[in-house]
């Protein structure tokens, strides 16, 4: 066979962009451009992108299953024998310990294929276990949280209506360098670029002038870990001026507005410009500023979460976009309208603390565990520790909070089996590790990422290279969730169980668009792919956009837009559904809930006794695909791994004259939990008072309501070391 093209959706960061691949005789990906018939990245690639073909070929990705040679090293088995050793080592600590015995961490890189959404859920659910462990609680919690609250729903998160709005306030992101988190959207730099040149305004708080912040049109620095603090002055100035936006569509729709109003009083601009380092003034133009724009968002990204008081700043965030009357209406803060999410479904309304944590009764959210509590359950005696893990993508020792614990933890498992196509800092603590296969071997459909897309879009990406023999990574998955329910049986029995009940469950609710139809019926007129692909067809004809089985014959089908959308199909700019989304017990949105209004007290307390001294920020893509392969493709392909590989420190030259080192000098950063040695880089892009590096982070501090581990905001003190030869 000759060269051939195949299309494909980049699964290297959220922003979905829509790829074509050139592959020779063999398969081998020899060239990747931007699909310009893709209607919502029209033909935009990034140079990370660009590489998939390098990483797709990387001669280091792991070809089969690994198991320990019992000389520290890993040695090949067949998938059988390692499936043969799975089975009967999480089989028997489950005998002997119980279920919470076996942890189970999800990665980031699982929400980038189909097959990861679909099945890690089936495997917790037939783990039972109450040690749940994701990336989640390390960079995005607070965001689930406050959304839960606000709106019932942890999933429902807001995203900037970026291709219609006037007026973007940013907080803690730099979608410049990460692409976009909980927003997709390709070619984030010429959205913002748009905003610009139909004469709206684009604001950056962030204590570095990032590449976002030198774009914008404005960019204030703030003090890390103060978010909150300049949030409420916000609020405080919305209300004192009298400037909420009476919106009519959120007219009934409110509740717990005097409530807010009430506890920002005390958070006058002035009050909180010593915490935050705002100026008053520009505190309050900026609050003007969003209540005068027509068409305003407010987004708020990791720098946001990733600090002591995580949760409430995402939850002030929202609590403007509802203020300035821009939440749920074009141009604002919307909510996605994911095609393979039915609408119809009834949604339990959000709670948290269903249980907690062994050692430090910390409580579970969204159904997890915090990730900084993960090598605490692994070490401490005692019944229900955790003698097992199974790991699914993701590379928590680079990742988690004190991830230098985190991997002697590992080394002390009972058991460890991780699905991964690398041997990197966590995996090789595994006892059998289990490849996925390239990703030009995978098809795709972002189940996960949808959902926070700046367009409703769907698009499906059949393998572009077809099986070799090796199971997929659904098969790799299923054959998992069949071994933590302990039964021996034909794993394709799973997938046919969860598609006839989610059938029969369709058919028994009002509202859907196949009530009283008979399962049987329906089980017939799925997709004729693999298992997982009928499971996804399943969905999109539930969905909004679907064909209800029938019901409307122009409606979406995964055979329709396999076969007549391969670019992908664009649904249309968001829409207002507010109605399709609340899920709160009152049926409104709770703009004051009591658990955030409880915890503005840690606000008064921090207010009251303001912290002086330097303080760090993370330095580290947290939310990115390259974590887990970070080590693998540091040699491999370096162009993916940006950046120096020595730790420098990021200081403002001010600091680092006060405490007397140059630029390439070492200084010692040291914190509550740790050192590091780090190399002066003197950059007046940090603000006065704060140093960036990859962190010195410790696991005992968590932003109490959501569990995210803190990164930002951390106490530092800096000791000149050795002098340097300059960086
Ligand atoms: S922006 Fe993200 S999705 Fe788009 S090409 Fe780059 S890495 Fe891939």
């Amino acid at each position: 066979m000759g060269a051939r093209t195949a299309l494909r959706t980049c699964p290297l960061c959220e922003a979905l962009c829509g790829l074509v691949l050139t592959l020779d005789g063999a398969g081998a990906v020899t060239d990747v451009r931007g699909d310009e018939d893709d209607p919502f990245s029209k033909g935009f690639i990034c140079p990370k992108g660009a590489m998939l073909g390098r990483l797709d070929g990387d001669p280091d990705r792991l070809t089969g299953a690994l198991v320990r040679d019992g000389e520290g090293g890993h040695a090949p088995t067949s998938w059988e024998s390692a499936f043969t050793v799975v089975r009967r080592e999480i089989g028997d600590l489950i005998a002997r310990y119980g279920t919470d015995a076996v942890a189970i961490y999800v990665g980031d890189p699982t929400s980038h294929s189909i097959a990861g959404p679909l099945y890690t859920g089936a495997i917790v659910k037939a783990l039972g276990t109450r040690n749940v462990y994701s990336a989640s609680t390390a960079d995005q919690m607070p965001k689930h949280v406050s959304s839960g609250h606000m709106f019932g729903d942890p999933l429902a998160i807001p995203v900037p209506d970026l291709d219609r709005t006037d007026h973007l306030l940013v907080l803690g992101a730099d979608p410049l360098k990460s692409n976009g988190s909980l927003c997709s959207a390709p070619d984030f730099r010429g959205r913002l670029k748009a905003i610009q040149a139909r004469g709206g305004k684009v604001t950056v708080i962030d204590p570095r002038r990032t590449r976002t912040a030198a774009l914008a049109d404005e960019h204030m620095f703030i003090r890390p870990g103060t978010d909150a603090f300049l949030l409420m002055a916000l609020v405080h100035t919305l209300f004192a001026e009298e400037l909420i936006v009476p919106a009519e569509h959120l007219a009934g729709r409110v509740n717990g507005l005097d409530d807010l109003r009430a506890l920002a009083v005390d958070f006058p601009p002035e009050r909180v410009a010593i915490i935050t380092g705002v100026p008053a003034a520009d505190a309050r133009r900026t609050a003007r500023e969003l209540a005068a724009a027509g068409r305003a968002a407010v987004y708020g990204r990791a720098g946001t979460c990733t600090q002591a008081f995580g949760t409430l700043s995402s939850w002030l965030v929202d609590a403007l976009n509802v203020l300035t009357g821009n939440l749920d209406r074009p141009g604002g803060a919307m909510f996605p309208r994911p095609a393979h999410v039915p609408v119809y479904r009834r949604k339990r309304p959000f709670t948290t603390g269903r249980w907690r944590s062994r050692v430090r009764g910390l409580p579970e959210v969204n159904g997890e565990l915090p990730v900084a509590t993960l090598a605490t359950e692994i070490e401490t005696p005692g019944e229900g520790r955790i003698r097992a893990l199974i790991t699914i993508g993701g590379n928590p020792v680079l990742s988690a909070p004190n991830g230098a614990r985190l991997e002697r933890a590992l080394a002390g498992l009972d058991f460890m089996v991780s699905v991964d196509p690398y041997l990197n800092e966590t995996t090789r603590h595994a006892h059998v590790v289990l490849p996925p296969p390239r990703p030009a071997q995978t098809p795709h459909y972002d189940i996960a990422l949808t959902r926070f897309a700046v367009r409703d879009y769907a698009r499906f990406s059949p393998p572009a290279v077809p099986p070799d023999g090796r199971p997929s990574e659904a098969d790799l998955l299923i054959r998992l969730a069949m071994i933590a329910s302990g039964s021996d049986g034909d794993p394709a029995a799973l997938d046919e169980v969860i598609i006839r009940s989610a059938l029969a469950r369709a058919a028994a609710l009002d509202g859907s668009p196949v009530h009283g139809r008979a399962p049987d019926e329906l089980r017939t007129m799925l997709d004729t792919g693999t298992l997982a692909e009928q499971r996804l067809d399943l969905m999109l004809r539930l969905g909004p956009y679907g064909d209800g089985f029938g019901a409307d014959p122009s409606g979406l089908t995964l055979t329709r837009l396999r076969t007549e959308h391969p670019h992908g199909l664009d649904l249309g700019a968001l829409k207002p559904r507010l109605d399709e989304v609340l899920c709160t017990t009152s049926g409104r949105i709770e703009l004051c809930p009591s658990t955030f209004a409880a915890d503005v007290g840690r606000l008064h307390a921090a207010l009251a006794d303001p912290a002086a001294g330097m303080v760090l920020i993370g330095r580290r893509q947290l939310r990115s695909n390259y974590n887990r392969l970070h080590s693998a493709l540091r040699d491999s392909v370096p162009e993916l791994v940006q950046g120096s590989t020595v730790c420098t420190l990021q200081l403002n030259p001010a600091d680092a004259a006060r405490i007397g080192v140059a630029a390439g000098d070492t200084v010692r950063v040291v914190s509550r939990t740790g050192a590091i040695e780090a190399v002066a880089e003197p950059t007046d892009t940090v603000m006065p008072g704060v140093a960036s590096a990859d962190a010195v982070t410790g696991d005992r501090e968590i932003d109490p309501l959501s569990g995210n581990a803190v990164f930002n905001g951390v106490p530092v003190t800096l000791e000149p070391g050795r002098p340097g030869t300059g960086v």
